[in-house]
């Protein structure tokens, strides 16, 4: 058990920040302002997660951690080789960032609304607002430069 793992945690019900010890990273996580249940249990994957048109509110716009959004096609020929890099980088950021993963494709809709005109694209979304965004063809010490200042 270390002290120095603190993890930030920002409710989904008031928008605070909360610093959460590791080891109390359970179910029981409370917001220390409105009460209300810590969605840790999401944020831990270590994965990617896939988002769509569906679940972009839930998972973008209201995650409790800042959103690395990758967005991809499966004939962008750059994005094979950028994808297991994303994969490192949410095995790295496990519990500081969430990494989400958009087909464009499949979504048309966000496509256009933030002008995603290029892949691989990274768009940033931090407290339910678009940060920044990047082209995604980055080596991962680079991504991990641009998402420091949002843990
Ligand atoms: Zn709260």
């Amino acid at each position: 058990m270390s002290f120095k793992d603190t993890y930030t945690i920002r409710c989904t019900a008031c928008s605070t920040k909360n610093k959460v010890p590791a080891e109390k990273t359970d179910a029981k996580a409370k917001c220390g302002k409105c009460g209300a249940h810590l969605e840790t249990d999401t944020v831990f994957s270590g994965r990617s997660t896939m988002v769509s048109e569906q679940d972009f509110d839930t998972k973008v716009l209201k995650s409790p951690l800042p959103v690395l959004l990758y967005c991809w096609a499966t004939w962008c020929a750059t994005c094979k080789t950028t994808t297991p890099v994303i994969e490192e980088f949410a095995r790295d950021s496990k519990g500081r960032v969430r990494v989400a993963k958009l087909n464009v494709d499949s979504s048309p809709m966000l496509s256009s609304k933030y002008n995603i005109l290029s892949l691989p694209y990274i768009l940033v979304f931090d407290n339910g607002q678009l940060q920044e965004s990047f082209p995604g063809a980055l080596p991962k010490h680079k991504i991990m430069m641009k998402m420091a200042q949002y843990i």
